[in-house]
């Protein structure tokens, strides 16, 4: 049984076990309500302005004000509200403002869908302008230069997502400080916390943006910092809570978790430095050039975080390979929204520049900085393993296609759509009521070599892979009576084999609904 090798830290991370015994302390004990004028609420009080202290000095807040929010989408929409307020009533006063609302081309979607939903529901109707990027991701300040004299509000994000790629928030700074002195700007530090250095104070930054679960806190904790002298608006008001920027009892478990990881981020213990960082991540690209030659890095190494990799391999789509790094257990995302039947190229890489089936082809691997050498090591033999395996499963395909007689077998891949499914939800139960069902592996030949030969409830399974169905068909259809049970990684392509084979006249076809994902690996 393989166990897991997250490579997805910017996606999310796993808790660190100090800021789940936090969490956990503060549900269990220190549970008072912040509010509260008793010593339980004193106390839940005293712990959270610690945490809000801790988080001043980490980010040389300043005088700025640190709002506990629930995560890095709403400290943005909470940021984008209060400037286009300021902005509305400046203008509705009479004042002249920018009428450019403008935002960085590859930043993540809570920025430019906060800006237009707060720019429709204020009656603003300011224009959005996105700035454009670099081949690097790096925003081009002389467009920024173009812009900004006309802009109200600019976002940029300091990290991308994506691709790691660093912004230069000083190129950024001196561009809005020589042309645009009034426009408000947004950061969104969401993937630069804990990885660089980020000090507020020292920047005309008016609003940044942080998350709690891409540094190892829970998911629904976040900060929104807002410079002493930037406009507010709350997006939640009742009780008054966070000196009534953000009402709402607060969530003292997440407050109590993000106080742990930022003490961890202080000592300096838990947390790898940069050095260090850049070292394993080098190590991982190395894997990666052995395992796909050919591989092609999306980011320059230099101008990116130490903690991501995007790449593409040429004439792999980013589904095909993420298959087969999640059948090794290698968890990493495509650099792309994905669907089951194809993925939509990236727009952060094609707002780089990249053509669309390099933009198509994109995987993003990501760690955390708690991350250490012998882990990555494990990592690059598991990357290695999986780049063998495509290979092999190459070589065995082309003699496959010398050796074998092209299948005559009609499949009606068109009409599988809409055929009845029938579905095995408990595949112990259904192997007892069907003890000669026959297992079949619909994944593609690279995923079913990447994770090793597989038994299911103790059974042996067989391999078909979608590709490749007809050439089995015939043999199936020609004894109907043993149930065929398809499964694949998600069940989306064991669905369409059960289907087709129904609409191809087999009434004892079943599917795995949510397929080797739930349940559970049993690769030996
Ligand atoms: N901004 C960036 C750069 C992100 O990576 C993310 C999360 O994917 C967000 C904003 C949204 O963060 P949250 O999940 O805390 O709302």
């Amino acid at each position: 049984m393989h166990h897991d090798i997250y490579l997805d830290a910017n996606a999310t991370t796993p808790v660190l076990p100090a800021a789940a015994h936090a969490a956990m302390r503060a549900m269990q004990s220190l549970y008072g309500n912040p509010s509260s004028g008793h010593m339980m609420g004193l106390q839940a009080q005293a712990l959270m302005e610690d945490v809000r202290a801790r988080a001043g000095r980490l980010l040389d807040a300043g005088e700025g004000r640190l709002v506990f929010v629930s995560g890095a989408t709403e400290a943005i929409q909470t940021a984008v509200l209060s400037a286009l307020s300021a902005i509305r009533a400046q203008r509705q006063s009479g004042r002249a403002t920018g009428r450019l609302l403008v935002y960085g081309a590859t930043e993540h979607k809570a920025v430019p869908e906060s800006i237009a939903h707060w720019n429709r529901v204020l009656g603003l109707d300011l224009e959005m302008r996105a700035l454009p990027v670099d081949r690097d991701g790096r925003h081009d300040l002389s467009a920024l230069a173009a812009m900004a004299g006309d802009a109200a509000l600019v976002c940029t994000m300091a990290a991308n997502n994506e691709t790691g790629a660093l912004s230069d928030l000083e190129g950024i700074e001196r561009v809005l400080t020589r042309c645009a002195p009034d426009a408000l700007w947004l950061v969104d530090c969401v993937q630069a916390l804990g990885k660089l250095p980020l000090r507020l104070r020292q920047r005309r930054i008016d609003y940044a943006a942080f998350s709690g679960h891409k540094l190892y806190a829970p998911k629904g904790i976040g900060l929104l910092y807002v410079a002493a002298h930037a406009p507010f608006t709350p997006l939640m008001v009742g009780g008054g809570q966070e000196s009534a920027l953000r009402s709402g009892t607060e969530n003292m478990a997440g407050i109590a978790a993000l106080g742990a990881v930022l003490a961890a981020l202080e000592d300096g213990s838990t947390f790898r430095d940069a050095a260090s960082l850049l070292r394993m991540r080098d190590t991982l690209a190395d894997s990666l050039r052995d395992a796909f030659p050919g591989v092609l890095f999306n980011t320059p190494l230099d101008h990116a975080l130490p903690t991501t990799l995007n790449f593409s391999v040429p004439g792999r789509p980013s589904k095909a390979l993420m298959d087969v790094f999640d059948a090794a257990g290698i968890r990493v995302s495509a650099g792309s929204a994905c669907s089951a039947a194809k993925a939509a190229p990236s727009y952060v890489l094609l707002a780089m520049g990249f053509p669309e089936d390099r933009a198509a082809s994109a995987i993003r691997m990501s760690f955390g900085p708690a991350s250490d050498e012998a882990w990555i090591a494990q990592a690059c033999a598991r990357i290695r393993h999986c780049g063998g395996s495509l290979a092999q499963a190459d070589r065995n395909l082309a003699r496959a296609a010398v050796d074998q007689e092209p299948s005559t077998t009609d499949v009606p891949w068109d009409d599988a759509t809409g055929s009845p499914l029938q579905a095995v939800h408990d595949m112990q139960q259904f192997l007892v009521e069907h003890p000669d069902a026959e297992l079949i592996d619909v994944r593609e030949p690279g995923e079913r070599l990447a994770g090793g030969s597989l038994q299911l409830c103790g059974r042996a399974t067989q391999h078909a892979a979608l590709s490749a169905l007809a050439e089995h068909c015939g043999t199936w259809l020609s004894r109907k009576d043993a149930p065929l049970v398809f499964f694949c990684r998600s069940g989306a392509r064991s669905a369409r084999a059960a289907a087709l084979l129904h609409r191809m006249g087999h009434q004892n076809a079943w599917h795995l609904p949510g397929g080797l994902a739930l349940q559970g690996r049993q690769a030996e």
